[in-house]
């Protein structure tokens, strides 16, 4: 008789101190998805401002930094800032992993695709995708594919990417600008059909792709535009194909903003699981 084979699991990169004293639930889910996710978390080292300032203007970092500008919270605070340099140091961690490890990797992180080059709004301070883009930029690859599931546009992105003429090496896929309601419907197969596309017309060395709970049709921000089963789908079909090309993959926990938080919850659970089962297809035993 021998024991089950142990599958692959999708390694998790998070801190504690990524929870700040806000009650905002991007921010109170994390310790929720993380004993959801039942396994060892790998602490990331956080930023400094040298390395916020990868994405936006250092008058607008050493502001925040220095309480002397409000965070994306619309407060001043050293603990969001703490935080903040654990969050987005998450991502670059898990990315950093999955280049040099291949396969996916988790960044238990959120708040990052509204913050804008020089200003912040909607509960996003320091774009944490644009500075693992530029990291990864850094390390050698050529170009970076973000592909944003959340369910609003990612318009922070897009003022990083314009201000730091990044638009030949980062691509930014957000919503209604090559992802969204065109979608809608779509089941696994035909969501790696889509990733593939992407992956053929931009051939990136690097996959950010934000897994937005927020996309959820019963999210009560009313942006959502997929099932819960289709939510699923949609996380299966993007891993798949991302396996298939051999392009490493990290992904975060955006948006999801459900009160109690147990279904926002249940859909990070549910691209953890759709993560772990694509490693496990990608790695015959
Ligand atoms: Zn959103």
């Amino acid at each position: 008789m021998s024991s089950a084979p142990t599958l692959p699991r999708t390694p998790i990169f998070y801190s504690p101190k990524q929870v700040a004293d806000h009650a905002f639930i991007s921010i109170q889910k994390l310790p929720a998805f993380i004993a959801g996710a039942k396994r060892q978390v790998v602490e990331p080292d956080p930023f400094t401002a040298a390395d916020f300032k990868l994405a936006h203007k250092a008058s607008y970092v050493d502001a925040v930094l220095a309480l002397k500008a409000s965070n994306g919270f619309g407060t001043r605070s050293a603990s969001i800032n703490q935080a903040l340099a654990y969050s987005s140091a998450s991502l670059w961690a898990a990315a950093e992993h999955a280049l040099e490890n291949g396969g996916i990797a988790c960044s238990a992180s959120q708040g990052f695709h509204h913050a804008s080059y020089d200003s912040n709004f909607g509960y996003c301070t320091f774009n944490g995708l644009v500075i693992a883009a530029r990291m990864a930029l850094a390390s050698g690859v050529k170009k970076v594919l973000i592909i944003d599931g959340d369910a609003h546009y990612g318009d922070g992105t897009d003022s990083c990417i314009q201000a730091l003429r990044l638009g030949k090496s980062v691509i930014n896929i957000t919503r209604d600008q090559g992802i969204g309601h065109a979608q809608a419907g779509l089941k696994a197969e035909g969501w790696a059909a889509y990733t593939h596309e992407l992956l053929q017309r931009h051939r990136p060395g690097l996959v950010l792709y934000q897994a937005g709970a927020d996309a959820w049709e019963g999210d009560p921000y009313g942006s959502g535009y997929l099932s819960f089963d289709e939510m699923g789908w949609r996380d299966q079909g993007v891993f798949a194909a991302c396996l298939e090309h051999q392009t490493p993959v990290a992904w975060n926990l955006a948006g999801g903003y459900t009160e109690p938080m147990d279904k926002t919850v249940a859909l990070h659970l549910q691209t953890l699981t759709a993560s772990d089962q694509a490693l496990s297809a990608a790695r015959p035993a």
